[in-house]
């Protein structure tokens, strides 16, 4: 009986395999540099992909187990002295990415992983494949620093696979640690940091989500149901001021999917300001302590940009001015999205769900409201 169910499985699983490789193809394959010199490598597919990465000699190989479109490009130039082309065909059923690469690299340059299809989002099963490797990049670790928090949506940057500390943004912290790096003067061109608020392209993301409910209160009450609340109502309310507004999610959901890894679900959310050619990005949570009688305010910013502190800053000096909790400050920290997106962002603590008073606030509209109302304006301002 039971083999009869395992034989069963194996010929329905084996069929599945068949029929989704056989129906795999490849749709577009992009490629990017963000400013820690990240060659990234974007696949997409219509179905979920396997793949394949090896070396034959200098170049390295990336083997998608799908079928070319014969609309893709087939020849790259890029912008990496590292890899300055890539050749793309199919080669026996599969599509081949070949990278000739100016120097050896190991395990540790690179990193890949998949992203399902996002209906929200229209984008489709893409293979992302990051190398980390190019000698120009100089970003620098200094010191490490305690944090309050170990929460999901608040991961420290780790980078899954690492270079030599002189190639690549290296940081690899445990979680409850933040880390401190280097102020970088750099600043990229295409984010606008003034001029009013009027056409500016906010992203906003309603922390956690889905399978993922956040820190939840001794009432019951979820991060992720409040977050959602007060980001549709920022949402509405910089519409109104002439801003054009994205939204990492609109709903209960996950970003990414269920059962992402940390890095994933961050990732996904960090695409959408990336996709959309944010101005700003804008991260909302609330904060939760094992001391129920911790209060107040703080945002966070990783100092990437000459901006981030002063977005931060714009934001909580209209939170604290609005309510009578405590000013936290705003906070230098590790966290994923800040780091990871490249243009400047702040990610707001708004309260504590673990203090009862600041549960309950949060369960009544008008806070909610002037929560939202002090954020677009905090917004406005950094924008004046
Ligand atoms: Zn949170």
């Amino acid at each position: 009986m039971h083999k009869k169910i395992i034989c069963c499985l194996l010929f329905i699983i084996s069929i599945f395999a068949c029929v989704s490789a056989y129906a795999a193809e490849v749709t577009d394959v992009r490629w990017g540099l963000d400013r820690f010199n990240v060659l990234r490598l974007v696949v997409d597919l219509d179905s979920p992909p396997g793949y394949n990465i090896s070396f034959q000699g200098q170049t390295m190989l990336v083997t998608v187990n799908a079928k070319l479109d014969e609309k893709v490009t087939r020849s790259f130039k890029m912008r990496s002295t590292l890899a300055p082309t890539m050749t793309v065909e199919e080669s026996g059923g599969n599509t081949v990415l070949k990278l000739p690469l100016a120097r050896t690299i190991g395990t540790q340059d690179y990193n890949a992983f998949t992203l399902k299809n996002d209906p929200v989002t229209k984008r489709p099963n893409r293979l992302v494949v990051d190398i980390t490797a190019d000698k120009t990049a100089t970003p620098s670790v200094v010191i490490p620093k305690a944090n309050t928090s170990a929460e999901k949506a608040k991961a420290p940057v780790t980078v899954p696979k690492t270079t030599t500390p002189k190639t690549t943004a290296k940081v690899t912290v445990p979680k409850k640690t933040a880390v401190k790096t280097e102020e970088k003067k750099t600043t990229k061109s295409s984010f606008k940091t003034d001029g009013g608020l009027k056409g500016k392209k906010i992203t906003l993301d309603a922390g956690h989500g889905g399978s993922d409910p956040g820190a939840i209160g001794s009432n019951g009450t979820r991060e992720k149901d409040v977050t959602l609340k007060i980001t549709k109502k920022v949402q509405e309310l910089l519409k109104k001021k002439g801003a054009k507004v994205s939204m990492t999610r609109t709903g209960d959901t996950d970003v990414y999917g269920p059962n992402a890894s940390d890095s994933q679900e961050l990732q996904a959310r960090v695409d959408v300001a990336e996709d959309n050619d944010a101005d700003a990005f804008i991260s909302i949570h609330i904060n939760s302590s094992t001391n129920k009688s911790v209060g107040g305010f703080s945002s966070y910013y990783y100092p990437k940009t000459n901006n981030d502190a002063r977005l931060a800053q714009a934001v909580q000096d209209r939170l604290v001015k609005n309510f009578g909790l405590d000013d936290l400050g705003i906070r230098k920290a590790n966290f994923y999205v800040n780091k990871r997106c490249s243009m400047p962002s702040t990610l707001l603590e708004l309260a504590f769900i673990s203090n009862p008073k600041e549960e309950k606030l949060m369960n009544s509209n008008w806070y909610i409201n002037k929560l939202a109302k002090s954020i677009a304006d905090g917004i406005e301002d950094y924008f004046k």
